[in-house]
């Protein structure tokens, strides 16, 4: 047994164990897209846990596999290869029903472009997802959360009466109303100014601490994942680095070394492939 499989090994020891502290750990995760040729080798045998209750984020250069490995974990796109645990069930195994039911009542997403529907105001955007599941809301959850993304005084505007970082704030609201185990934040900050970004995130960051939410985030903007509790960088559909609580400036030193190897692979053909096996 090398040191790989080994640490692997008590890696899935602790999961069966101390499962409850992961809220969905990926194992040998592949993704390729088409075959032949023109294969795009998008995750290349990826291992990560993420712990509950922790504000995670994915980092790495366009094209890195940032999405898909979100899209795969969020059980939105089938696997190549490869398991991904969460609430004790491998996603892998699941048909498309059950997909449907965990996206709906155990994942809450957050898109860049927040997706609100404008004919509803922010307090019936809020409730949608209950609404559509034909739940009744938690009255105290739901006041907790306006409360903490400071929207008491919002409820009654619709979407195009807010600004972009309170459109995102409701946005955050909707994902959490359903309190489920897990959050993905595609860009979150994406489309606003660096006040309102601040701000969303800031919130994020105390849905994770105060709240106890697992969330997370993809982003390229090292700004953005400083205030996660951890940062994982992606370069060609492999994880290069995975370091805790990193300033901004750290983080930024971490994408530029790289996106050199990146780009010094890039202008060797035989590094590449070297790198690729
Ligand atoms: P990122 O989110 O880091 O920008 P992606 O996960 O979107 O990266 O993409 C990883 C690789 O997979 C890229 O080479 C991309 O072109 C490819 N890819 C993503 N989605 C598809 C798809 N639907 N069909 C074919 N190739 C895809």
């Amino acid at each position: 047994m090398n040191d790989t499989s080994i640490a692997r090994h008590r890696a899935h020891a602790d999961f069966s164990t101390s499962g409850g502290d992961i809220a969905i750990e990926a194992i040998d995760l592949v993704k390729d897209y088409g075959e032949g040729d023109t294969v795009v080798h998008a995750l290349r045998g990826v291992n990560v846990r993420f712990a509950r209750g922790r504000f995670t984020a994915i980092m790495g250069p366009s094209g890195s596999g940032k999405s898909t490995l979100m899209h795969t974990l969020a059980g939105l796109d089938a696997v190549t290869g490869g398991h991904i645990l969460f609430g004790g069930r491998d996603l892998t195994d699941m048909n498309d029903n059950e997909l449907t039911m965990l996206r709906r009542h155990r994942i809450g997403f957050i898109f860049q472009s927040f997706n609100l529907l404008p004919m509803f105001t922010a307090e019936q955007n809020i409730l949608m997802p209950l609404t559509l599941a034909g739940a009744k809301a938690d009255r105290e959850w739901f006041d907790t959360l306006v409360a903490t993304l400071g929207l008491g005084r919002r409820l009654k505007h619709r979407p195009n009466e807010l600004s972009g970082g309170q459109q995102q704030r409701v946005a955050i609201a909707r994902a959490l109303v359903t309190k489920p185990d897990l959050v993905f934040a595609d860009e979150p900050t994406g489309n606003l100014d660096s006040v309102s970004s601040a701000e969303v995130l800031g919130f994020l960051k105390r849905s994770v601490h105060d709240l106890g939410q697992t969330i997370i985030m993809v982003t390229h903007d090292a700004v953005a994942a400083s205030y996660a509790d951890r940062a994982i960088v992606f370069a060609d559909g492999r994880i290069v680095a995975d370091e805790p609580n990193l300033g901004a400036d750290r983080m930024n030193e971490l994408l530029m070394s790289e996106r050199e190897r990146a780009a010094r692979l890039f202008d060797r053909p035989a590094m590449r492939d070297a790198a690729a096996r």
